[in-house]
């Protein structure tokens, strides 16, 4: 009832909560009662949208007490404006809409499965976002029998599924979408080959609607929940050497192990390394531990472009996969610099070349296969 701000649940003599309301027909269920009709009175008896709930004051005052007041054309609109009311209140409690992407894909040895509509509700859930319905989304899905990066046929397939989903993911991280639910934020799940990480995440960039996870492996039920308790992280980058304008130079990222010497085809070439204070596969633990990576990222490339203004950068890392993605999301900051992207051999421990990202694409130079990071 307008204006009647009952609470129903309680009342001042009873000691225990109970139900006091009522329900209350607009027009009643007998074509005698308050508001009946010969025809509507049969049809609306049991129509939700019929049916007012009040307190018993008010249910007395409408049907009894002042009756003649209250027509049918009143209440009806009474009824529409407390269900709007509730409305508006109910969508400031809705968490916000994403849709989450999933960038899994076997990588050497090691069998990955799907993001499950278990986890990824549950991951989102937990950091106050709801999954919209086309999540979860595959941005690459990388068959099972291609897990090497430096297997031309995996580029193929990469570059192909690359090339038609970016065009949606764009849509939707500037607003363009013509899908009307398009979605806020996009959240990401990644677990794929460093190479392939580094590319979404220059394809995303480095927006502020982009949440990332990181899995977990030994996690006890969901991969993808931060672990609790643990410590911050810090992170730092060395310089070795002085790079020249237009010149060649190098990013380690050492943050799961120590990217050596010997394990780069670039010896004596300028260096800038990132290292973390704690180093594995825990390296990165929060999503603090993500932002700080990200600044020690930015303090990086400012050395390079800025500073250096180099021409190449190769880049070797060894790092968790959103620690990978975010890499590749700082890289757009990069604009003049070609970067070289290694990745390590199975084999030997060293790392080779996989594919060349410059301002304008991304190429796998044996096979030719690149997208446009510009359209
Ligand atoms: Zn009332």
């Amino acid at each position: 009832m307008d204006g009647c701000a009952e609470d129903l649940r309680t009342h001042l003599g009873a000691t225990a909560s109970g139900n006091f309301s009522y329900l209350a027909h607009i027009v009643a269920a007998s074509p005698d009662g308050p508001r009946g009709d010969p025809v509507q009175s049969g049809k609306l008896a049991n129509d939700p949208d019929n049916i007012l709930l009040l307190c018993d004051k008010c249910h007395r005052t409408i049907d009894r007490v002042e009756a003649h007041k209250y027509s049918v054309d009143y209440l009806n609109s009474m009824r529409e404006r407390s269900v709007a009311a509730v409305r508006r209140l109910l969508d400031t409690l809705a968490y916000p809409r994403a849709r989450a992407i999933s960038l899994i894909a076997s990588i050497t040895g090691q069998v990955h499965p799907p993001l499950t509509h278990a986890e990824m509700d549950e991951a989102l859930w937990s950091q106050g976002i709801r999954a919209d319905e086309k999540s979860p989304q595959a941005l690459v899905s990388i068959p099972r029998q291609l897990p090497d990066p430096h297997d031309a046929a995996y580029w193929s397939v990469v570059m192909r599924r690359l090339r038609q989903s970016t065009i949606e993911l764009r849509g939707v991280l500037e607003g363009t979408s013509s899908d009307e639910q398009a979605p806020e934020r996009l959240v990401l799940f990644p677990l794929s080959s460093t190479s392939v990480l580094v590319l979404a995440g220059r394809v995303i960039g480095d927006k502020a609607n982009v949440t990332v996870f990181q899995p977990f492996r030994n996690a006890p039920k969901n991969r993808w929940l931060w672990p609790t308790g643990a410590s911050a992280n810090e992170f730092r980058s060395t310089v070795l050497g002085a790079g020249q304008q237009g010149g060649e130079a190098c990013l380690r990222v050492s943050l799961t192990f120590d990217i050596t010497d010997d394990r780069v085809p670039t010896a004596g070439v300028p260096t800038v390394h990132i290292q973390a204070a704690r180093q594995g596969h825990d390296a990165i633990a929060r999503e603090e531990d993500l932002v700080a990576f990200g600044l020690c990222v930015d303090e990086a490339l400012k050395v390079l472009q800025d500073q250096w203004k180099v021409e190449t950068v190769h880049l070797f890392v060894g790092a968790p996969a959103s620690a990978c993605l975010k890499l590749g999301q700082k890289l757009q900051a990069l604009h003049h610099a070609t970067i070289v992207v290694y990745e390590t051999v199975q084999s030997s421990k060293g790392f080779e070349e996989t594919i060349r990202i410059t301002r304008r694409e991304a190429r796998h130079e044996p096979t030719g296969e690149c997208i446009d990071l510009n359209p």
